[in-house]
């Protein structure tokens, strides 16, 4: 709805359009001072084995309180780093948090179990993330091969030609690769088999209407077919309902995350988890009646 005068546009004086470029301005000022600080959080979600029921790998997922804005989603706030030029700053701290939480849950003794964190699309195209790694998990002491480094498929499409040695360098760094958000990035089977990944995230959208849409078994099942053929491991993301997991194992996917087993839980309640598993007491009941 922007005013027109004798073909003068005025659309960049309305209101509406300030508050949110005066929205992302503070974000941005205070997201610096937030990395910093000790404004932003990790979160952790169980990935979990649906046979045994127990937790395999937990994934970082950020949270952030800003004390004018309130909670602010992780979406807005890697859009943030990304236009503001943080993406560098706010990847490592997330990197360096996971990697010195898990070697917290070492010092405990609980039961480990592998950690995945998520990486912005500029610190995958315009960094060195193989160099920040190499420096992060020198300076925790994290053990590699359980660092789990989640790149969604369309990141990987944003520089096609470099992706494989990209993804090579990593792998040579001793960490697994997950491609997040499998099934909506369009990228073709010979882009795909040309990438060294260890795993493929199935994307929550494909999950969710597993009992609307007749056509969606289907497509679950084509990609188990492909990851089976690629020798990946398969997650399924967004399990609300019980029925899914039954429709999940129906379809050759044998992991997944979601609210039917646990939101993500801060640092206090992962670990309770993680001890009450090394106890053996069963976290998720996969009974056929009464699970969770
Ligand atoms: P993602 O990596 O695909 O993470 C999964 C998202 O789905 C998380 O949202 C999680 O809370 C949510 N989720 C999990 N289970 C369910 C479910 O059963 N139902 C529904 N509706 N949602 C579920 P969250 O934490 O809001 O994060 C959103 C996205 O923001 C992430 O998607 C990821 O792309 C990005 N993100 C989050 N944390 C980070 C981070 O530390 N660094 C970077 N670069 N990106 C992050
Ligand atoms: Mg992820
Ligand atoms: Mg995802
Ligand atoms: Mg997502």
């Amino acid at each position: 709805r922007a005013k027109r005068d004798g073909g003068v546009s005025y659309r960049r004086f309305e209101p509406e359009m300030n508050d949110s470029l005066q929205r992302a301005n503070t974000l941005a000022r205070e997201l610096k001072t937030a990395i910093q600080g000790d404004e932003l959080s990790l979160h952790y979600q169980p990935v979990v084995a649906f046979d045994s029921g127990k937790i395999v790998s937990v994934e970082a997922l950020l949270r952030w309180h800003n004390p004018q804005y309130g909670y602010v989603s992780p979406v807005e706030v890697v859009a943030i780093a990304e236009q503001y030029g943080l993406a560098l700053e706010l990847n490592e701290w997330v990197i360096k948090q996971a990697c010195l939480q898990y070697q917290y849950w070492v010092s405990l003794g609980l039961e480990t179990v592998c950690v995945a964190v998520n990486i912005s699309p500029s610190m995958y195209v315009l960094h060195d993330l193989a160099a920040s790694l190499t420096r992060l998990l020198r300076e925790t002491g994290m053990p590699p091969e359980r660092l789990i480094v989640e790149v969604t498929e369309d990141t990987t499409m944003r520089d096609i030609e470099s992706s494989p040695d990209t993804l090579h360098n990593l792998k040579t760094l001793g960490v697994q690769i997950a491609l997040d958000d499998f099934g909506t990035g369009y990228s073709s089977l010979n882009h795909l088999k040309r990438l060294p990944v260890d795993k493929l995230k199935i994307d929550r959208s494909f999950i969710q209407d597993l009992n609307i849409t007749p056509k969606d078994p289907r497509i679950i099942r084509s990609i188990v077919n492909l990851a089976e053929s690629l020798d990946l491991q398969v997650i399924a993301e967004g399990i609300e309902f019980v029925q899914n997991v039954d429709d999940l194992i129906a379809e050759g996917c044998l992991l997944g995350q979601g609210y039917l087993f646990s939101k993500a839980v801060d640092s206090e309640r992962i670990v309770e988890m993680l001890s009450a598993q090394g106890q053996g007491i069963p976290l998720f009941q996969l009974g056929a009646d009464e699970r969770i």
